[in-house]
Protein backbone atom coordinates (compact mmCIF):
# COMPACT_ATOMS: atom_id res chain seq x y z
CA UNK A 1 0.00 0.00 0.00
CA UNK A 2 1.36 3.63 -1.07
CA UNK A 3 2.14 5.37 2.26
CA UNK A 4 1.95 8.63 0.41
CA UNK A 5 -0.82 9.12 -2.25
CA UNK A 6 -2.11 12.83 -4.19
CA UNK A 7 -5.16 12.66 -6.21
CA UNK A 8 -5.53 15.69 -9.33
CA UNK A 9 -3.50 17.83 -7.17
CA UNK A 10 -3.92 21.58 -8.09
CA UNK A 11 -2.17 24.58 -5.96
CA UNK A 12 -2.62 28.21 -7.17
CA UNK A 13 -0.16 31.18 -5.63
CA UNK A 14 -1.96 34.76 -6.08
CA UNK A 15 0.84 36.86 -7.46
CA UNK A 16 1.50 40.65 -8.50
CA UNK A 17 0.46 43.48 -6.41
CA UNK A 18 -2.72 45.02 -5.66
CA UNK A 19 -5.38 45.99 -8.99
CA UNK A 20 -2.91 43.53 -10.79
CA UNK A 21 -3.13 40.74 -8.97
CA UNK A 22 -2.87 37.22 -10.70
CA UNK A 23 -2.76 33.36 -10.06
CA UNK A 24 -0.18 31.32 -10.90
CA UNK A 25 -0.92 27.56 -10.87
CA UNK A 26 2.40 26.18 -9.44
CA UNK A 27 0.83 22.02 -9.65
CA UNK A 28 -1.52 21.21 -12.24
CA UNK A 29 -3.50 17.92 -12.17
CA UNK A 30 -0.75 16.03 -10.30
CA UNK A 31 -1.52 12.30 -9.08
CA UNK A 32 1.56 10.12 -7.80
CA UNK A 33 1.79 7.51 -4.95
CA UNK A 34 4.98 6.69 -3.08
CA UNK A 35 5.23 3.06 -1.76
CA UNK A 36 6.28 2.46 1.99
CA UNK A 37 10.28 2.79 2.10
CA UNK A 38 10.94 3.67 -1.59
CA UNK A 39 12.40 6.39 -2.63
CA UNK A 40 9.89 8.93 -4.80
CA UNK A 41 12.52 11.18 -6.95
CA UNK A 42 10.88 13.93 -8.15
CA UNK A 43 13.26 16.35 -11.16
CA UNK A 44 12.92 19.22 -12.74
CA UNK A 45 14.47 22.84 -13.60
CA UNK A 46 13.70 25.34 -11.51
CA UNK A 47 10.40 26.97 -11.53
CA UNK A 48 8.35 23.46 -12.43
CA UNK A 49 6.76 23.56 -9.33
CA UNK A 50 8.67 20.44 -6.98
CA UNK A 51 8.86 22.64 -4.05
CA UNK A 52 5.01 23.07 -3.71
CA UNK A 53 4.34 19.42 -4.37
CA UNK A 54 6.44 18.31 -1.91
CA UNK A 55 4.98 20.65 0.80
CA UNK A 56 1.14 19.51 -0.41
CA UNK A 57 2.30 15.85 0.32
CA UNK A 58 3.45 17.03 4.05
CA UNK A 59 0.72 19.25 4.10
CA UNK A 60 2.78 22.07 4.53
CA UNK A 61 0.12 23.74 1.42
CA UNK A 62 -3.83 22.74 1.49
CA UNK A 63 -4.32 22.54 -2.15
CA UNK A 64 -6.60 24.37 -3.87
CA UNK A 65 -8.17 20.92 -5.58
CA UNK A 66 -7.37 16.99 -5.15
CA UNK A 67 -6.41 14.75 -2.70
CA UNK A 68 -3.72 13.86 -0.51
CA UNK A 69 -3.52 10.72 1.37
CA UNK A 70 -1.33 10.00 4.06
CA UNK A 71 -1.15 6.01 4.79
CA UNK A 72 -4.94 5.72 3.55
CA UNK A 73 -6.40 8.56 5.60
CA UNK A 74 -7.89 11.84 3.52
CA UNK A 75 -5.73 14.68 5.31
CA UNK A 76 -6.85 17.42 2.52
CA UNK A 77 -8.55 19.45 4.68
CA UNK A 78 -7.89 18.34 8.17
CA UNK A 79 -7.17 21.53 10.31
CA UNK A 80 -4.27 22.83 11.73
CA UNK A 81 -4.66 20.83 15.16
CA UNK A 82 -4.97 17.44 13.62
CA UNK A 83 -2.10 17.66 11.02
CA UNK A 84 -0.05 18.92 14.23
CA UNK A 85 0.32 15.38 15.39
CA UNK A 86 0.83 14.10 12.07
CA UNK A 87 4.14 16.24 12.20
CA UNK A 88 6.15 13.60 14.19
CA UNK A 89 5.72 11.50 11.43
CA UNK A 90 6.87 13.53 8.12
CA UNK A 91 9.26 16.17 7.85
CA UNK A 92 10.41 18.53 5.89
CA UNK A 93 14.48 18.75 5.13
CA UNK A 94 14.71 21.75 3.33
CA UNK A 95 17.25 23.38 0.82
CA UNK A 96 18.98 26.41 3.18
CA UNK A 97 19.40 24.80 6.39
CA UNK A 98 20.09 28.46 8.12
CA UNK A 99 16.17 29.01 7.06
CA UNK A 100 15.12 25.92 8.62
CA UNK A 101 16.25 26.47 12.17
CA UNK A 102 15.65 30.00 15.00
CA UNK A 103 18.91 31.58 14.66
CA UNK A 104 18.63 32.91 18.48
CA UNK A 105 18.02 29.52 19.55
CA UNK A 106 21.30 26.80 20.54
CA UNK A 107 21.63 23.68 18.34
CA UNK A 108 20.28 22.22 21.78
CA UNK A 109 17.49 24.10 22.33
CA UNK A 110 16.11 23.86 18.68
CA UNK A 111 16.78 20.04 18.69
CA UNK A 112 15.05 19.38 22.26
CA UNK A 113 11.73 21.17 21.47
CA UNK A 114 10.50 18.82 19.00
CA UNK A 115 10.50 16.19 21.34
CA UNK A 116 9.12 18.28 24.41
CA UNK A 117 6.30 19.26 22.48
CA UNK A 118 5.40 16.09 20.30
CA UNK A 119 6.54 13.64 23.27
CA UNK A 120 6.20 15.78 26.14
CA UNK A 121 9.87 14.73 27.51
CA UNK A 122 11.72 16.52 30.39
CA UNK A 123 14.24 18.70 28.92
CA UNK A 124 17.06 17.20 30.19
CA UNK A 125 15.98 13.98 29.22
CA UNK A 126 15.42 15.52 25.35
CA UNK A 127 19.13 16.99 25.94
CA UNK A 128 20.20 13.60 26.15
CA UNK A 129 18.47 12.17 23.07
CA UNK A 130 19.40 14.99 21.35
CA UNK A 131 23.29 14.25 22.08
CA UNK A 132 22.90 10.78 21.05
CA UNK A 133 22.00 11.91 17.64
CA UNK A 134 24.17 14.74 17.27
CA UNK A 135 27.05 11.83 17.37
CA UNK A 136 24.92 9.83 15.19
CA UNK A 137 24.89 12.30 12.22
CA UNK A 138 28.45 13.54 12.99
CA UNK A 139 28.48 16.13 14.87
CA UNK A 140 31.08 15.25 17.51
CA UNK A 141 31.80 15.64 20.13
CA UNK A 142 28.32 16.78 20.75
CA UNK A 143 28.97 18.91 23.50
CA UNK A 144 30.99 21.05 20.91
CA UNK A 145 27.40 21.91 19.56
CA UNK A 146 24.83 21.75 21.56
CA UNK A 147 25.42 25.74 23.05
CA UNK A 148 26.30 26.83 19.68
CA UNK A 149 23.83 29.22 18.09
CA UNK A 150 23.07 28.18 14.07
CA UNK A 151 25.53 30.77 12.50
CA UNK A 152 28.65 29.19 14.24
CA UNK A 153 27.77 26.02 11.87
CA UNK A 154 28.78 25.86 8.70
CA UNK A 155 26.46 24.93 5.78
CA UNK A 156 27.45 21.21 6.07
CA UNK A 157 27.16 20.80 9.81
CA UNK A 158 23.73 22.91 10.12
CA UNK A 159 22.06 20.32 7.51
CA UNK A 160 23.69 17.66 9.46
CA UNK A 161 22.03 19.60 13.15
CA UNK A 162 18.39 19.46 10.75
CA UNK A 163 18.21 16.63 9.38
CA UNK A 164 19.37 15.31 13.24
CA UNK A 165 16.22 17.21 14.51
CA UNK A 166 13.64 15.34 12.21
CA UNK A 167 15.22 12.14 12.96
CA UNK A 168 15.05 12.18 16.48
CA UNK A 169 11.51 11.69 15.65
CA UNK A 170 10.08 8.42 14.48
CA UNK A 171 9.55 9.63 10.74
CA UNK A 172 7.97 7.36 8.57
CA UNK A 173 7.44 9.79 5.69
CA UNK A 174 10.21 12.42 4.61
CA UNK A 175 10.64 15.30 2.16
CA UNK A 176 13.97 16.00 1.19
CA UNK A 177 13.72 19.74 -1.13
CA UNK A 178 17.25 19.93 -2.81
CA UNK A 179 19.29 19.20 0.91
CA UNK A 180 22.54 19.69 -0.56
CA UNK A 181 22.28 22.56 -3.48
CA UNK A 182 23.63 25.02 -1.26
CA UNK A 183 26.32 22.90 0.67
CA UNK A 184 30.02 22.63 -1.01
CA UNK A 185 30.48 19.80 -3.60
CA UNK A 186 32.53 18.08 -1.60
CA UNK A 187 30.34 17.03 1.70
CA UNK A 188 27.00 16.38 -0.79
CA UNK A 189 27.75 12.80 -1.01
CA UNK A 190 27.89 12.40 2.77
CA UNK A 191 24.97 14.29 3.45
CA UNK A 192 22.91 11.80 0.75
CA UNK A 193 24.80 8.88 2.42
CA UNK A 194 23.12 10.03 5.94
CA UNK A 195 19.52 10.15 4.54
CA UNK A 196 20.13 7.27 2.89
CA UNK A 197 21.62 5.43 6.23
CA UNK A 198 18.77 7.00 8.25
CA UNK A 199 15.11 5.29 5.48
CA UNK A 200 17.72 2.11 5.73
CA UNK A 201 16.97 2.11 9.64
CA UNK A 202 13.90 3.34 10.20
CA UNK A 203 12.00 1.85 6.79
CA UNK A 204 11.15 5.70 5.78
CA UNK A 205 9.52 6.64 2.66
CA UNK A 206 11.15 9.40 1.08
CA UNK A 207 10.45 12.25 -1.67
CA UNK A 208 13.90 13.53 -2.61
CA UNK A 209 13.18 16.84 -5.02
CA UNK A 210 16.54 17.71 -7.43
CA UNK A 211 17.40 19.27 -9.99
CA UNK A 212 20.09 16.56 -10.93
CA UNK A 213 18.85 13.58 -12.67
CA UNK A 214 22.22 11.69 -12.32
CA UNK A 215 22.05 11.43 -8.51
CA UNK A 216 18.42 10.37 -8.75
CA UNK A 217 19.48 7.80 -10.99
CA UNK A 218 21.87 6.64 -8.11
CA UNK A 219 18.68 6.18 -5.03
CA UNK A 220 15.24 6.96 -6.31
CA UNK A 221 12.85 3.75 -6.62
CA UNK A 222 10.76 5.76 -9.01
CA UNK A 223 11.41 9.09 -10.68
CA UNK A 224 8.45 11.67 -11.74
CA UNK A 225 10.00 14.54 -14.09
CA UNK A 226 8.10 17.89 -13.59
CA UNK A 227 7.59 20.48 -16.04
CA UNK A 228 5.52 23.40 -16.21
CA UNK A 229 3.40 22.05 -12.96
CA UNK A 230 2.68 19.24 -14.57
CA UNK A 231 4.31 15.76 -14.07
CA UNK A 232 5.72 14.54 -17.42
CA UNK A 233 6.87 11.20 -16.53
CA UNK A 234 7.04 8.63 -14.09
CA UNK A 235 8.64 5.70 -14.07
CA UNK A 236 10.81 2.84 -12.25
CA UNK A 237 14.12 4.89 -11.83
CA UNK A 238 16.17 2.22 -13.90
CA UNK A 239 13.97 2.15 -16.98
CA UNK A 240 13.47 6.18 -16.60
CA UNK A 241 17.06 6.32 -17.32
CA UNK A 242 17.80 4.04 -19.18
CA UNK A 243 14.41 4.38 -21.83
CA UNK A 244 13.54 8.10 -21.38
CA UNK A 245 10.62 8.96 -23.21
CA UNK A 246 9.48 12.41 -22.80
CA UNK A 247 11.61 14.63 -24.84
CA UNK A 248 11.79 16.90 -21.92
CA UNK A 249 13.39 14.13 -19.76
CA UNK A 250 15.54 13.15 -22.80
CA UNK A 251 17.10 17.06 -22.62
CA UNK A 252 17.07 16.64 -19.02
CA UNK A 253 19.77 13.78 -19.88
CA UNK A 254 21.18 14.99 -22.83
CA UNK A 255 22.46 18.30 -20.81
CA UNK A 256 24.59 15.43 -19.16
CA UNK A 257 28.20 15.19 -20.12
CA UNK A 258 29.61 11.87 -19.15
CA UNK A 259 25.59 10.33 -20.01
CA UNK A 260 24.88 11.88 -22.95
CA UNK A 261 27.71 10.06 -24.62
CA UNK A 262 26.08 6.65 -24.10
CA UNK A 263 22.37 7.79 -24.73
CA UNK A 264 20.79 5.30 -26.46
CA UNK A 265 18.75 8.04 -28.11
CA UNK A 266 18.98 11.26 -30.10
CA UNK A 267 20.72 14.06 -28.30
CA UNK A 268 18.07 16.56 -27.61
CA UNK A 269 18.65 20.57 -26.85
CA UNK A 270 15.32 22.11 -26.21
CA UNK A 271 15.26 25.42 -27.92
CA UNK A 272 15.12 29.10 -26.10
CA UNK A 273 13.72 29.47 -22.28
CA UNK A 274 11.96 27.83 -19.69
CA UNK A 275 8.59 29.10 -19.76
CA UNK A 276 6.40 31.07 -17.43
CA UNK A 277 4.85 29.24 -14.76
CA UNK A 278 2.34 32.38 -14.30
CA UNK A 279 1.44 31.92 -18.42
CA UNK A 280 1.73 28.50 -19.62
CA UNK A 281 1.87 27.53 -23.50
CA UNK A 282 -1.49 26.19 -24.95
CA UNK A 283 -1.41 22.46 -25.67
CA UNK A 284 1.48 20.19 -24.66
CA UNK A 285 3.35 22.94 -22.45
CA UNK A 286 6.72 21.50 -24.14
CA UNK A 287 5.87 22.75 -27.30
CA UNK A 288 7.40 25.99 -28.09
CA UNK A 289 11.10 24.76 -26.84
CA UNK A 290 10.42 20.33 -28.27
CA UNK A 291 11.99 19.80 -32.07
CA UNK A 292 9.62 17.40 -32.47
CA UNK A 293 6.24 19.79 -32.35
CA UNK A 294 3.72 19.25 -34.72
CA UNK A 295 0.74 21.55 -34.97
CA UNK A 296 -1.46 19.06 -32.84
CA UNK A 297 1.20 19.98 -29.98
CA UNK A 298 0.04 23.46 -29.78
CA UNK A 299 -3.66 23.20 -29.82
CA UNK A 300 -4.09 19.84 -28.00
CA UNK A 301 -2.83 18.96 -24.14
CA UNK A 302 -1.58 15.63 -24.41
CA UNK A 303 -2.95 12.79 -21.55
CA UNK A 304 -0.94 11.79 -18.84
CA UNK A 305 -0.89 8.08 -20.20
CA UNK A 306 0.46 4.86 -19.47
CA UNK A 307 2.61 3.13 -21.79
CA UNK A 308 3.89 0.29 -20.01
CA UNK A 309 3.90 -1.06 -16.02
CA UNK A 310 4.12 2.06 -14.13
CA UNK A 311 5.33 3.85 -16.49
CA UNK A 312 3.07 7.11 -17.68
CA UNK A 313 4.02 9.72 -20.17
CA UNK A 314 2.49 12.85 -21.51
CA UNK A 315 3.39 13.24 -24.88
CA UNK A 316 1.77 13.26 -28.48
CA UNK A 317 4.66 11.46 -29.67
CA UNK A 318 3.45 8.14 -27.17
CA UNK A 319 -0.17 8.51 -27.50
CA UNK A 320 -3.24 8.17 -30.31
CA UNK A 321 -6.24 9.98 -31.00
P1 LIG B 1 10.62 24.48 -8.00
O1 LIG B 1 10.76 23.98 -6.61
O2 LIG B 1 10.48 23.39 -9.02
O3 LIG B 1 11.70 25.43 -8.39
P2 LIG B 1 8.37 26.00 -6.98
O4 LIG B 1 7.38 25.03 -6.45
O5 LIG B 1 9.23 26.68 -5.99
O6 LIG B 1 9.24 25.30 -8.12
O7 LIG B 1 7.61 27.13 -7.79
C1 LIG B 1 6.66 26.87 -8.81
C2 LIG B 1 5.99 28.17 -9.22
O8 LIG B 1 5.18 28.65 -8.17
C3 LIG B 1 6.97 29.28 -9.54
O9 LIG B 1 6.43 30.07 -10.56
C4 LIG B 1 7.02 30.07 -8.27
O10 LIG B 1 7.33 31.42 -8.51
C5 LIG B 1 5.61 29.93 -7.75
N1 LIG B 1 5.56 29.96 -6.27
C6 LIG B 1 6.08 29.04 -5.43
N2 LIG B 1 5.85 29.35 -4.15
C7 LIG B 1 5.15 30.51 -4.18
C8 LIG B 1 4.61 31.38 -3.17
N3 LIG B 1 4.74 31.08 -1.87
N4 LIG B 1 3.97 32.50 -3.58
C9 LIG B 1 3.83 32.79 -4.89
N5 LIG B 1 4.31 32.03 -5.87
C10 LIG B 1 4.97 30.91 -5.54
MG1 LIG C 1 12.29 24.24 -5.24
Amino acid sequence: MPLLELDKIVMEFEIGSFGRKKKVRAVDNVSLSIDKGLIYGLVGESGSGKSTLGRVTLRLYKPVAGKVLFNGQDITRLPEGKIRPLRRRMQLIPQDPYGAVNPVQTIGEALSEPLIVHYGLEASEAMGQVKTMLENVGLTPAEDFINRKPFNLSGGQLQRAVIARAMLLKLEYIVADEPTSNLDASIRASIVKLLLDFKRKYDQSLQFITHDIVLLSLIADKIGVMHLAQLVEEGPSDEVIKNPLHPYTRALLSAIPLVSQELGFEKILLKGEIGDPANPPTGCRLHPRCPYASEKCAKEEPPFVEVGIGRKVKCWLYTKG
